[in-house]
C-alpha cells in the first residue's frame, strides 16, 4: 500500500488554505462541507472566496504566507499557482509535522485529497496516490452510478438505530445478519420508495422480534481459473456472505481477497504426508462442523466445482448429514484456457466434439467422436505429459497432431506452448512448464497461433506470436 487511507473529522478544526484562486475555492468548498474552520492566506482572492469571507464562512487574510499561520492548524492545503511558494508551504508544514496537500503536486504532498463519492454519512474515497487523478475520477463516476442515493439514507438510519441494534442483537454474527437484512430487505425497499417513516417502523419491529435460529449451509462455489474477473456475480455474493471459506490451493489470491474480511479462511489443500482420501475426509468434516453451527460455509474450488473437483462427493456427504447446500458454477479451466489462448474448442469443419478428460486413468476407454474432428482437453497432465502423448499416439492419433499446453490460464503470467504430440513433452520440459497447466489436443489449436491475444505464446520454431500471425495472414 503506498498511501494509508484515513477519514478526517474536521468539524470545528482549523485548516489553512494558502492561495485563493479557483482551485483553492473548490478545496475551500469541500472543507466547509466537512465543517472545518477555514483560514485562507493569499495576496489576491477570487470573488467567490471574497464572498465566502463576507458571509463569515471563512477567515481571509490578504497578505504574504508566513510560517506563523501554521499555528493552531490541523491540516494545510497549498493551492497557489506559484510552485516555489507551494514548496515553501509544504516545507514549513513538514517541519511542524502537519499534513499538507499541495494541489496537483503529489511529490510535495504528504496528504492526498481523493476523488469522493458523498452519500453522507457514507463516504467513498478513491485515490491514485497522485499517479493519475483522471483515472481516480473516472472510477468515481462509475461508483457514483453504482451506489444508489438510498444507501446514504440507509446508513443514516443505521446510525440512528445503532445502539438499539446492538442491544437487540448483542452477538456479532446476529448483528451482521441484521445489517445484511437491512441492506437487502424491506427496510431498504421502503427507503428507495421514499418512505422513511415506514422504513424506521419496519426496522424497529424487526428489533422487537428475536432472530430466527440461523440455518447453516454450504455454498459450493467455482472460483474460475484465476482471473478474478471470471468469478460469477453469484460467486462474489457468496464470498461476501461467507462466515467460513474453505478453499483449495488452486484458488488465486486475487479471488480470495474478495471474501468478506472477517470471514475465517481455511486452506484445505492436501498437506504433505496426507493421502487424498484423508484430505477429502478432513474437508467433509470441516464443512459439516461449521454448517452445523449455523454458519454459512463457502467451499471454494478452482474452475468449476463439479469438473474434476470432487464436488459431487462433497455434496453427497452434505446430503447424508442433512445439510443444506447450493452450487455456484465456475468457469472451468478448459473453457478459460481455450478462450485466453485464442483456441476455439469447436470450430466449423475442424472440430465438432469436445472431450474433457484427465491425464490420469488413461487406461479407461475413451468414448469420443471421430478422432480427427474431436478436441480433447486433458486436466492434471503436466507430470504425465510424456506418457499421455505416447498413449495418444498409440491410440492412432498422428504424431504431428497439433496441441497446445496452457500454463496458468487467464492469469497474468499465462504461457501457451504450441507443439505436436511428438514434441510436446520435450518442449514442455525445455520451457519448464509447471502446474496448473492444461493440454488441448486437436486441429483447433492451430487457430490459437493466429488468434492468441493474451499472455505469452511459445511456438516450437521459436517464432514470436506476431511473426506467426503475419505468416498466417500472408498464407
Ligand atoms: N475444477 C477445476 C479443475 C481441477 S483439477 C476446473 O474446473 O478447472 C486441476 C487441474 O485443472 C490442473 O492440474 C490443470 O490441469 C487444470 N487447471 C486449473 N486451473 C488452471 C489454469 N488456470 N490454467 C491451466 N490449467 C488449469
Amino acid at each position: 500500500m503506498e498511501h494509508f487511507p484515513l477519514f478526517l473529522n474536521l468539524r470545528g478544526r482549523r485548516v489553512l488554505v494558502v492561495g485563493a484562486g479557483l482551485v483553492a475555492a473548490r478545496k475551500i468548498a469541500l472543507l466547509l462541507a466537512a465543517g472545518a474552520r477555514v483560514t485562507v492566506v493569499a495576496k489576491v482572492a477570487h470573488p467567490s472566496v471574497q464572498a465566502d469571507a463576507q458571509r463569515g464562512q471563512i477567515e481571509l487574510h490578504l497578505c504574504a504566507f508566513d510560517a506563523q499561520w501554521l499555528q493552531g492548524v490541523w491540516l494545510v492545503i497549498a493551492a497557489t499557482s506559484d510552485e516555489a511558494l507551494n514548496a515553501a508551504v509544504a516545507q514549513a508544514a513538514a517541519e511542524r509535522q502537519l499534513w499538507c496537500n499541495v494541489v496537483d503536486d503529489a511529490a510535495r504532498s504528504s496528504a492526498q485529497v481523493p476523488a469522493i463519492v458523498d452519500r453522507a454519512p457514507l463516504t467513498i474515497a478513491i485515490s491514485s496516490g497522485g499517479a493519475a487523478p483522471v483515472i481516480a475520477r473516472r472510477l468515481r463516476e462509475r461508483v457514483e452510478a453504482l451506489i444508489e442515493p438510498s444507501i446514504g439514507w440507509l446508513t443514516a438510519l443505521a446510525r440512528r438505530q445503532r445502539a438499539a441494534i446492538r442491544r437487540a442483537r448483542p452477538e456479532l454474527g446476529a448483528r451482521r445478519r441484521f445489517y445484511h437484512w437491512l441492506l437487502d430487505g424491506p427496510v431498504h425497499d421502503a427507503l428507495r420508495a421514499a418512505r422513511p417513516e415506514a422504513a424506521e417502523a419496519l426496522l424497529e419491529e424487526a428489533l422487537r422480534t428475536s432472530e430466527p435460529a440461523p440455518q447453516g449451509k454450504v455454498l459450493l462455489v467455482g472460483a474460475g481459473p484465476g482471473d478474478p474477473g471470471l468469478l460469477t456475480l453469484r460467486g462474489l455474493r457468496a464470498l461476501h456472505e461467507a462466515d467460513v471459506v474453505l478453499h483449495d490451493r488452486l484458488v488465486s489470491p486475487e479471488v480470495l481477497q474478495l471474501a468478506r474480511r472477517d470471514a475465517l479462511q481455511i486452506s484445505v489443500g492436501k498437506t504433505p504426508g496426507e493421502d487424498h482420501e484423508a484430505t477429502q475426509r478432513r474437508i467433509h468434516a470441516l464443512m459439516i462442523h461449521h454448517a452445523s453451527q449455523g454458519r454459512t460455509v463457502v467451499r471454494l474450488k478452482g474452475g468449476d466445482p463439479l469438473v474434476y473437483g470432487r464436488g459431487g462427493e462433497e455434496l453427497l456427504a452434505l446430503r447424508a448429514h442433512g445439510i443444506a447446500y447450493e452450487v455456484v458454477p465456475g468457469i472451468t479451466a478448459a473453457l478459460a484456457c481455450g478462450a485466453y489462448a485464442g483456441i476455439p474448442l469447436t470450430h466449423r469443419a475442424v472440430a465438432d466434439t469436445l472431450t474433457l478428460a484427465t491425464a490420469h486413468r488413461r487406461e479407461q476407454a475413451e468414448h469420443a467422436g471421430a478422432p480427427s474432428q474431436n478436441t480433447r482437453v486433458y486436466y492434471m497432465g503436466v507430470e504425465r505429459l510424456a506418457a499421455l502423448s505416447a498413449e495418444l499416439m498409440r491410440d492412432k492419433l498422428p504424431a504431428d497432431t497439433p496441441c497446445a499446453l496452457v500454463e496458468n490460464g487467464s492469469r497474468t503470467h499465462q504461457r501457451t506452448l504450441h507443439a505436436t504430440l511428438a514434441t510436446v513433452a520435450v518442449q514442455a520440459k525445455m520451457h519448464a512448464i509447471a502446474a496448473p497447466a492444461l493440454l488441448i489436443v486437436g486441429e483447433v489449436t492451430r487457430l490459437g497461433r493466429t488468434l492468441a491475444w493474451f499472455g505469452e505464446t511459445l511456438t516450437p520454431d521459436h517464432t514470436r506470436p506476431g511473426a506467426v500471425r503475419a505468416a498466417a495472414l500472408a498464407a
